[in-house]
């Protein structure tokens, strides 16, 4: 069993510890240590990353208690090393984690949900809820986890003993067995978890729930927490700065003026494409009935206009024709037949 030090401290960066085992592990090597402030994937989140001495820690797994980093490099067993968090990541997921239970407290405690699923990856954070929620209801839900990040609500975490156990009303997605760990947020939220959270609920930063989608009978929500979240703004601000600047509008009316753009395109298109009937009729007129054998050339033409203009010849002049046609870079034929 190994020691874990992140249940104690999620903020410790380096450690050293003593190599248990070392086995080969496909084309890398499976390490056990003494004890290990690596965070290993479980709960719906992704293992930390890091070095032990000059090997990389490319995954950490949990078995049996028996926690196993997968290195590129092979290290001594009973040799003393040291192992450095990858603590950029370490931290973004801590925000990530964290803002979950937040939202997922706060859910629970407005609207009655149970949270029924958590991913939380380099790239993307969802949560799924059991119930179907409105606009208005996760609007709610955002507004007063945020409200909980203002007042920077103190997170507790710990193994309460079986008779305190008993007594405590607390968030759990399945039952567990063993020790229960509860992350507790002060006057916010109680629930049981492994992974590694903030001491003050301050440090996550802004909250933002975006991409809600319905699933099973309840809703999936992609969640953006503190650093990711400002990224997120940073790119969508770039966006709208362009489009705002290329539509000449306010950056508070770009949809407003995208949707007259769209508009005034599907309008053009339609009468390019009366236009296009027109022209393609008079094209058709000018060729003699007796022709036998017809070749065209017409630029700029659809496939469907390619073969509106195919049928209207063969109409005319029957035989064999062929329409050929350069769009886009393409060139299409169309209807070469007796
Ligand atoms: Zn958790």
């Amino acid at each position: 069993m190994t020691e874990k030090l992140y249940d104690k401290d999620s903020y410790i960066k380096q450690f050293t510890a003593t190599v248990i085992s070392c086995e080969e592990y496909f084309d890398n090597f499976a390490v056990v240590l003494s004890k290990t402030a690596f965070f290993p994937e479980g709960g719906g989140q992704g293992s930390d990353r890091g070095f032990l001495d000059n090997a990389k820690v490319l995954d950490v797994q949990i078995k049996d208690d028996e926690i196993i980093h997968i290195t590129d490099k092979a290290l001594p067993v009973s040799a003393e090393v040291t192992g450095v968090i990858d603590f950029e990541r370490r931290f973004d997921f801590m925000q990530q984690h964290s803002g979950e239970h937040i939202v997922s407290g706060v859910a629970h405690r407005l609207y009655g949900c149970e949270n029924v699923g958590f991913h939380l990856g380099e790239d993307i954070v969802t949560l799924d809820f059991d119930k179907p929620l409105s606009k208005e209801q996760i609007s709610q839900i955002e507004k007063q986890s945020n409200k909980a990040v203002f007042e920077n609500r103190a997170f507790y975490t710990y193994y309460p003993d079986k008779e305190t156990l008993r007594n405590l009303v607390y968030r759990s997605k399945k039952e567990i067995e063993g020790d229960i760990r509860i992350v507790e947020i002060e006057g916010v939220d109680m629930c049981a978890c492994c992974a590694p959270h903030v001491k003050n609920s301050g440090e996550i930063g802004l909250i933002k729930l975006l991409g809600v989608e319905n699933l099973r009978g309840g809703v999936r929500i992609e969640l953006k927490c503190g650093d990711r979240a400002l990224s997120d703004y940073n790119e969508k601000y770039e966006n709208i700065k362009a489009i705002s600047a290329k539509l000449c509008t306010k950056q508070n009316e770009t949809a407003d003026a995208v949707l007259k753009l769209c508009e005034q395109i599907s309008n053009l298109k339609f009468e390019i494409t009366s236009l296009k009937k027109e022209m393609l009729e008079k094209k058709v007129n000018a060729f003699s009935p007796e022709k036998s054998v017809t070749a065209l050339f017409e630029d700029g033409l659809e496939i469907k206009e390619l073969q509106h203009l195919a049928d209207a010849l063969y109409k005319k002049c029957g035989g064999i024709r062929a329409v050929f046609s350069q769009s886009e870079k393409r060139i299409f034929l169309c209807n070469l037949c007796v």
